[in-house]
């Protein structure tokens, strides 16, 4: 389903909360984004069994809702029976919608690394072979490249390996520079990939912990940001408003230029989503 206003496709990740408090916390988020009528909710999923009950738990609490849910599944150090049985479990759900990623083993997992999908290549051809065409398979794209990849190219050959190997659609890793976007595209093109691929979407809330993280995940902070969100410290508010009028422009681009949706990590929160949606046009029709 689209949002009327705008016929903008938007979907919302949420993660697994650790904590009862966190699950109601959630609960509420879910029930205020989702009068932003999105196409569907996705829920991360920790390889290594770290978070899986959980996300389980919460993949059921939406499925009970009645709201579409697309649960992310890693297929590092798992094994192939396992994931039929997760597969299985989802699709008695009436759940048609996978994210199929390689994901990371949390560093003193002491599992010993690969199983017996070792690449999310191989856990989307299994997931075509085992289901046919009862799930779309979204995997993950990285315009400014995944950082483990050995170089530019050979990450794009990875996507295109992912592409063929029977993804329907990709979401990108967040990012805050619009030409990673749409030389991706450009590239995806030269290629032959036709897919949709839909931009993630990372609010700006928190500068410390947003630093922390595209570090790892290989995302940049632009200096004329960073210098910025640096210079407010602790003054939350300050950055929450800069950070929204930041995204909502990059979002306002992404659109005009033709981006097929947008793709919100939520973080479970539902205020400078919101926000972002509304400063769009998007919001939720009128009772
Ligand atoms: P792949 O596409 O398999 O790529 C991983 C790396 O291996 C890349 O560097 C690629 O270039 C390289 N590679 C791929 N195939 C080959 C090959 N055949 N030979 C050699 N090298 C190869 N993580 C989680 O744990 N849980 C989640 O729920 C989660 N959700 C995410 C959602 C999105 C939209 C995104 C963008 C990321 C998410 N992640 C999640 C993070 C993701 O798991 C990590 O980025 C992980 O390191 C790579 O996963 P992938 O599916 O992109 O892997």
């Amino acid at each position: 389903m689209q949002n009327p206003d705008k016929h903008t496709s938007i979907s919302f990740e949420l993660f697994p909360p650790k904590t009862d408090k966190g699950m109601d916390k959630l609960k509420a988020t879910v029930t205020r984004l989702n009068e932003l009528q999105p196409e569907y909710f996705s829920v991360t999923y920790g390889a290594g069994g770290s978070t899986q009950e959980r996300t389980f738990a919460t993949v059921d609490w939406l499925r009970e809702q009645g709201i579409a849910t697309a649960p992310h599944l890693s297929c590092i150090g798992a094994d192939k029976d396992e994931i039929q049985e997760i597969l299985e479990r989802y699709r008695k759900q009436g759940v048609n919608r996978i994210v199929a990623l390689r994901g990371d083993l949390p560093s003193g997992s002491g599992l010993g690394g690969l199983g017996e999908l070792n690449y999310a290549n191989e856990l989307v051809s299994f997931i075509r072979e085992r289901f046919a065409d009862h799930f779309h398979i979204e995997v993950a794209a990285y315009p400014e490249f995944h950082p483990q990849a050995e170089n530019a190219r050979v990450d794009l050959d990875n996507f295109a390996r992912k592409v063929r190997s029977g993804a329907h659609g990709a979401i990108t890793q967040y990012f805050y520079n619009p030409d990673a976007y749409w030389r991706f595209l450009d590239d995806c093109q030269a290629r032959g990939i036709e897919i949709p691929v839909i931009p993630g979407i990372m609010p700006i809330t928190n500068y410390h912990s947003l630093a922390r993280f595209s570090d790892a995940c290989g995302a940049e902070i632009p200096r004329w940001i960073r210098k910025r969100l640096e210079a407010w410290g602790d003054d939350l508010d300050a950055i929450r408003d800069f950070g929204t009028e930041v995204v909502s422009q990059l979002c306002r681009n992404l659109l005009d230029g033709g981006a097929p949706g947008l793709h919100f990590y939520t973080m479970n929160q539902s205020g400078s989503v919101i926000n972002i949606c509304n400063n769009l046009g998007i919001r939720a029709p009128a009772p």
